[in-house]
């Protein structure tokens, strides 16, 4: 098989991983990033006055049920323990979530057991809403009404800037109820921490002779023509220079302070009041319990929708980015020798196992079509 000469576009989990699966294949990559880091959206860097370790844009937890990418991650990073345990700050108590046994007997101030608290919260979900479409739908239905308006209906109208009503029954889907007192967040069968930061993990994924990194470099299009292939982790409308307008996301403000001893006592605090105007508090230090530091440094988080200049978090895809996205996929479509990646190339949530996950599929699929002498796909997800 000839070497081929491959761009990287983004130096997050998407093009790392799949730089690294060529480079040991023997293939020539190099990886641009506009950024002056590496490591996307998962960079985290030490506070210079406190030594915390920062999630610089935002909380990035490690949970997977997925072994070959548990593994893959624990090839780079020693993965340390870590179990997420949130609390939520509602009309002037503190709450356990996600909605678990020890929710329900604060919430309604009994003592139920598993058995009983399963009679309450059917007793209070409502079985007239046969097939719940929207995310206030699947709330109503599943846990009723107090328990919907506490803990999700504020919330979700910060982080969405959208009533519960417009969106899709599948955000909620995402959030289990626990009729025992397990306070886990994640369900995955794995899930931890990489002690040195998920910087230093990229760093390792990225650290092979094949592999070049150069960093505050924008992509041009004409650096397609030196190259034999392009894996693009960019926004897919940026490609096409916003031509048809921009698809929507949601981005994140964060007001970082920080504090001398222990802000809050635990890694994040939602707020799920639309009274207060951020959706959580984040506490740095507590993604890393095994440390310990005399000074913290927590992150107000603010969610409102994207404008030009803003960091793209959370696509929206709704109706009307659904159709917006339609166009530039097909424009893609008609693409040779380029294949969009990750979540912001593809326009989808991805948490990052799924993100390793398809990056790890999308060098098997390319070395495949090597070997096939076969068309590589521009895309290799459904992203419609
Ligand atoms: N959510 C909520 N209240 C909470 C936590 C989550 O209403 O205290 C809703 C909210 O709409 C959010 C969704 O559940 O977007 C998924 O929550 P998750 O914690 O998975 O959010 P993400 O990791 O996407 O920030």
């Amino acid at each position: 098989m000839n070497d081929k000469k491959i761009l990287i576009v983004g130096a997050g989990f998407s093009g790392a991983v799949i730089a690294r699966q060529l480079a040991e294949e023997g293939h020539t990559i190099k990886i641009i990033d506009q950024r002056a880091h590496i490591g996307g959206n998962s960079y985290d860097a030490r506070d210079a006055q406190t030594d915390v370790m920062v999630h610089v844009y935002g909380p990035h937890i490690f949970h997977t049920d997925n072994k070959v990418v548990w593994d893959y991650v624990n090839q780079h990073a020693n993965m340390m323990p870590y179990v997420n345990r949130v609390k939520a700050t509602v009309n002037g108590q503190v709450f356990s979530l996600p909605i678990n046994l020890h929710t329900i007997n604060q919430f309604f101030g009994t003592t139920c057991s598993p058995d009983e608290a399963k009679a309450l919260i059917t007793e209070k979900g409502d079985d007239s809403i046969q097939d719940p479409k929207t995310f206030e739908e699947q709330a109503l239905r599943f846990i009723g009404k107090e328990l919907y308006e506490a803990f999700f209906k504020g919330y979700t109208i910060k982080q969405w800037g959208m009533q519960p009503s417009e969106l899709p029954a599948s955000i909620l889907k995402r959030l289990p109820v626990r009729f025992n007192y397990d306070d886990n967040y994640f369900n995955h069968k794995f899930q931890g921490m990489p002690e040195l930061g998920y910087t230093k993990m990229i760093e390792s994924i990225v650290d092979h002779e094949n592999i070049t990194v150069e960093l505050e470099c924008i992509f041009n299009e004409s650096d397609r023509d030196t190259y034999d292939h392009v894996f693009y982790s960019g926004p897919l409308d940026a490609f096409y220079s916003y031509q048809y307008g921009r698809l929507g996301y949601r981005t994140l403000d964060f007001e970082k302070f920080t504090y001398q001893g222990d802000y809050q006592g635990c890694a994040v605090m939602n707020y799920c009041s639309v009274d207060v105007p951020y959706t959580r508090i984040t506490e740095h230090k507590y993604f890393s319990p095994w440390e310990s530091h005399e000074g913290s440094v927590c992150y107000k988080e603010y969610s409102r929708a994207c404008g030009e200049d803003d960091i793209p978090y959370y696509p929206i895809r709704q109706l009307g980015e659904m159709a917006l996205l339609e166009k530039y996929v097909s424009l893609a479509e008609k693409e040779n020798n380029i294949t969009f990646v990750g979540r912001l190339g593809t326009y989808r949530y991805l948490d990052m196992d799924v993100t390793i996950a398809e990056a790890l599929n999308t060098a098997d699929a390319y070395l495949s079509s090597l070997r096939k002498d076969s068309v590589m796909p521009v895309f290799t997800v459904s992203v419609r």
